[in-house]
């Protein structure tokens, strides 16, 4: 038997190391069907389940995210790290096409970003795409291609995930999240994007993020089951 000292030590650490060793967070707190959850469910393709728990970080209501997979995937398994595994906490946080940078630029010029806060990542993206008309980027063949929702922010994913791995090459930042986006978008059967290319912008077509497959009859079972 453990002395009750080295009991409530061990109880201690496992508390602490719970608590530390998750590290996704979505602002504003609200789970089902809010843009943020709908960028994870498209990230993991639709597969496994995610636990969400309310939590104040820094001042600011969030909701904690565990994700449970069912298979594998690059989606499936890069939100599994991120959520389960990393100690660095990251949050999703969804914002307007007003939303204003810290540099005063409006976040239209990017569609999304790693802002930091202190040890906080925050992966701020435009949930209503450039006022309805989309954000294309640059695909292989050097035309303009969609850039969907779920897209920018698994491509922000990427940056926030290797800044807390200590894993960006200085000089290929870029490059690596780019890789890390086509991974994403090799798994939904998009165009694969230039991982020369950095440019991009508004236009063309709106909310292209719910085509060409999204889960209908999901989205039913979920409001169903959150009336
Ligand atoms: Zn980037």
């Amino acid at each position: 038997m453990f002395p009750i000292v080295g009991g409530g030590l061990l109880i201690l650490l496992t508390l602490f190391v719970r608590i530390r060793s998750v590290a996704l967070f979505l602002d504003p707190p609200n789970a089902v069907l809010s843009p943020n959850m709908l960028a994870l469910h498209w990230i993991t393709a639709f597969g496994g389940s995610f636990t969400t728990t309310p939590q104040t970080l820094q001042g600011t209501p969030v909701l904690r995210v565990t994700y449970q997979k069912s298979t594998t995937g690059f989606g499936e398994d890069r939100i599994e790290q991120i959520a389960n595994v990393l100690t660095a906490p990251i949050v999703l946080s969804a914002k307007n096409s007003s939303f204003k940078l810290p540099n005063g630029a409006p976040i239209t010029d990017v569609a999304a970003t790693v802002l930091f806060e202190d040890s906080v990542q925050i992966v701020a993206w435009d949930q209503t795409e450039c006022s309805g008309q989309g954000y294309h980027v640059f695909g292989v063949n050097g035309k303009a291609i969609p850039q969907p929702a779920w897209v920018y922010v698994a491509h922000e994913l990427s940056h926030a995930f290797h800044n807390a791995l200590g894993t960006s090459p200085p000089a290929g930042v870029e490059i690596q999240a780019i890789l890390d986006e086509n991974a994403h978008r090799a798994q939904h059967g998009l165009p694969l994007r230039d991982p020369g290319s950095h440019k991009g912008g508004c236009g063309p077509g709106p909310v292209q993020w719910w085509l060409p497959s999204f889960p209908f009859d999901l989205l039913k079972e979920l409001i169903k089951s959150n009336p």
